[in-house]
């Protein structure tokens, strides 16, 4: 029976994850359970899993968790979060939104615990100090991310010198094939909604923008060690193959299954066993035609942004994750356009001081740093442009 603690179980991922849980009770025991807000379905997971602990990310809201918890022992802030990923389990998987997840990572890093990573945005800010951690405590840092678990599955068994470079797929977003002018008024609703996947507000977002793609080559980089010039991106609207892998030799091995996060969920949790997950089949022949295309920086310039970030290296990756983030919130708000995302990224990374340092101190004080001037773009935008 392998021991789980799921930080961020009320989101889209977590409730994914539980319901590989629920499929396998013989195979896996809730140790801890994490949310920021929703109390609702937290009580129920509670009362499903029956964890030893949970968390709330709200503290106010920890005494009315307690109140119908039962034996289950609650706890609130940042510091709960921390607390609950560093008590040793077998496996702790991160589904925490954005940088807020950064802590709890190491915790459980130090603690000794090994990862399910759904959380990126720790490994774009701060991918080469986690890693070095990861490999102090002989942690497995396993990937959750579709296009990186497809990434893993196709280099196992093989030499990393052998690997030309890798291919994430990425489906285009909602907005695939848009003029500049369509561009210029998209609300929040079509923009979280996302064609092929089923995911959370700020991840579809960032896929609207392809800045979620651009989180991910820098996060391949740090799961797999590779060169910036070794990850290519391509558009495959279909979203059958999850990423390939390229050898020297010219060979491609790809990993293909249905756009359903319980895939690399399952992979992760079970690895290196695959789990039963449904009868529901993949039709080759219904599908019929897989397309490949080329990426629109132009149009979509959060991609290029998050290559130079990625090139420059050290606290640059941090502070275009902090921008990112402070620009997809003022988004999701109704506070800037659609197109100020990438405006609000640009501006704050071409004034920022980029440093070389990745120790934990300067990640933190770049991110700091990063929100303030990213939040003041925002006000000045907000108060200039006209909201559609
Ligand atoms: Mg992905």
């Amino acid at each position: 029976m392998k021991k789980i603690t799921v930080l961020g179980s009320t989101g889209s991922i977590g409730q994914n994850t539980l319901e590989v849980v629920r499929r396998h009770p013989d195979q896996f025991q809730i140790h801890g359970l994490t949310a920021r807000g929703n109390v609702e379905l937290l009580l129920a997971q509670i009362k499903e899993f029956r964890p030893h602990y949970v968390s709330v990310f709200d503290p106010e809201l920890r005494e009315a968790v307690q109140k119908h918890a039962g034996h289950c022992q609650v706890l609130s802030g940042p510091e709960g979060l921390v607390e609950l990923a560093s008590q040793p389990v077998d496996l702790v998987l991160n589904a925490v939104v954005g940088a807020v997840g950064l802590q709890p990572l190491l915790a459980a890093i130090k603690a000794g615990n090994h990862v399910a990573a759904a959380n990126k945005e720790p490994l774009v800010m701060a991918g080469r100090y986690i890693m070095e951690e990861a490999g102090k405590q002989g942690v497995r840092i396993l990937p959750v991310d579709s296009e990186h678990s497809a990434i893993f599955q196709c280099l196992e068994g093989s030499n990393h010198a052998d690997v030309r470079c890798v291919h994430l797929t990425a489906s285009g977003g909602p907005f695939y094939r848009y003029s500049p002018e369509e561009m210029r008024h998209i609300s929040p609703a079509q923009a979280m909604s996302h064609p092929t996947w089923d995911m959370g507000a700020k991840i579809s977002v960032d896929s609207a923008t392809l800045m979620n793609k651009g989180l991910e080559i820098i996060e391949a980089m740090w799961l797999f060690g590779l060169e910036l010039e070794q990850i290519r991106v391509v558009i495959h609207p279909q979203s059958i193959v999850h990423s390939l892998v390229e050898f020297v030799d010219g060979s491609f091995l790809a990993q293909l299954g249905r756009a359903d996060m319980k895939l690399p969920i399952a992979y992760a949790l079970n690895y290196p066993s695959r789990l039963t997950l449904s009868d529901e089949r993949m039709d080759l022949a219904t599908i019929g035609t897989l397309t490949f295309d080329k990426p629109d920086c132009k149009t979509f310039p959060c991609l290029a942004l998050a290559q130079e970030a990625a090139q420059e290296g050290g606290t640059a990756p941090a502070i275009l994750n902090a921008a990112n983030e402070e620009a997809v919130a003022a988004f999701c708000n109704a506070k800037i356009p659609f197109l100020a995302i990438a405006e609000v990224v640009e501006r704050t990374l071409s004034e920022s001081n980029f440093s070389s340092a990745y120790d934990l101190d300067a990640v933190m004080e770049a991110d700091r740093d990063a929100r303030l001037r990213a939040q003041a773009h925002i006000a000045s935008t907000s108060e200039s442009t006209p909201l559609c």
